[in-house]
């Protein structure tokens, strides 16, 4: 669509550009009006241990139904909250509506480890970003040990000092980090060793490659090296019982995906663990 870049010219802003720009500006037009009429809304997957079948928790999952009842998916809206500066509040509004959630969960009587969070990079680097997780902690009274933050690897290369701070304050209050798309980023991997992470997320990418004979063995890599990082796995994107089982075979510790479930609605939870069981 971007036709108007070309190798060795000048970049020209072309008349398709401009329309692209124009849809762009609309959509966070909208974006900021779902935010504030409620039409955001958070979906939660369920993650199992594989070699057990244990339901481990539920990953939030943000989801945009217009007024015009069209999905948009977050791979779509979640960049342009971040290029606007929406993420910040909508990312608060994830991390404690996620926090009440799983408290809800717990006091039901579920036996759950975790609930995961996604975090973008830009809410991570916030100065007051550790305030807002022990308010939304605080206020729904929820025990740290049960949040596990997804953060990307752009995060970790960003403003390398204070990042490893604010990990190491999470660490000590017992709140989980993983490390989201693992193997999808450009980070080197030096940092893996020092940095108090629990778990790596293995991309549904290379979940999706396990099918097809010869081909690269990321996710067996991956797993590899979370076990000699004593770094807990898991796999998102489990379509088929063959995925699940060379998972297992790679002694990948967890997982989720279309295989297990799509993900739920809140007031889905409770019946969809009572028929797992
Ligand atoms: P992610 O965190 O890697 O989430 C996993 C994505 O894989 C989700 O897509 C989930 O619905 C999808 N998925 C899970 N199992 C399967 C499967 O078996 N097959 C297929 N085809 N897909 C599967 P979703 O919900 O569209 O979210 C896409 C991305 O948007 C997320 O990737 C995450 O990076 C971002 N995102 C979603 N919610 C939030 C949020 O609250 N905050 C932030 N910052 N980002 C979010
Ligand atoms: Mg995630
Ligand atoms: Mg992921
Ligand atoms: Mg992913």
């Amino acid at each position: 669509r971007t036709k108007g870049f070309q190798r060795g010219s000048y970049t020209i802003f072309t008349r398709e550009m401009g329309v692209e720009i124009r849809e762009r500006a609309m959509l966070m037009q909208h974006l900021h009006k779902a935010f504030d009429a409620e039409r955001l809304y958070l979906m939660y997957q369920p993650q199992i241990e594989l070699a057990t079948r244990r339901v481990v928790g539920f990953e939030a999952l943000l989801r945009w139904r217009t007024d015009e009842g069209k999905m948009i998916s977050p791979t779509e809206f979640i960049p342009l909250a971040e290029h606007s500066g929406l993420i910040i509040s909508l990312g608060a509004w994830v991390l404690r509506t996620s926090c009440f959630t799983m408290r809800q969960l717990l006091d039901d009587g579920h036996k759950l480890d975790r609930i995961g969070v996604n975090v973008s990079a830009i809410q991570f680097r916030q100065p007051d970003f550790m305030k807002l997780v022990e308010s939304a902690l605080r206020d729904s009274g929820l025990d740290p040990h049960y949040l596990e933050l997804e953060i990307t690897e752009s995060v970790t290369m960003s403003g390398a000092a204070d990042f490893e701070e604010t990990l190491d304050k999470m660490k000590s209050l017992g709140i989980q980090i993983a490390i989201d798309d693992f193997g999808t980023g450009f980070s080197s991997l030096s940092y893996l060793d020092k940095l108090p992470v629990d778990r790596l997320k293995i991309d549904r990418a290379f979940v999706n490659q396990i099918d097809s004979q010869g081909g690269p063995r990321i996710a067996e890599l991956i797993t590899q090296l979370g076990k000699k990082l004593g770094l807990k796995v898991i796999a998102e994107g489990i379509e088929t019982q063959a995925h699940y089982d060379a998972l297992l075979r790679m002694h990948c510790d967890e997982g989720q995906g279309f295989l297990i479930a799509r993900p739920m609605m809140e007031n889905a939870i409770g019946a969809w663990l009572g028929e797992w069981k």
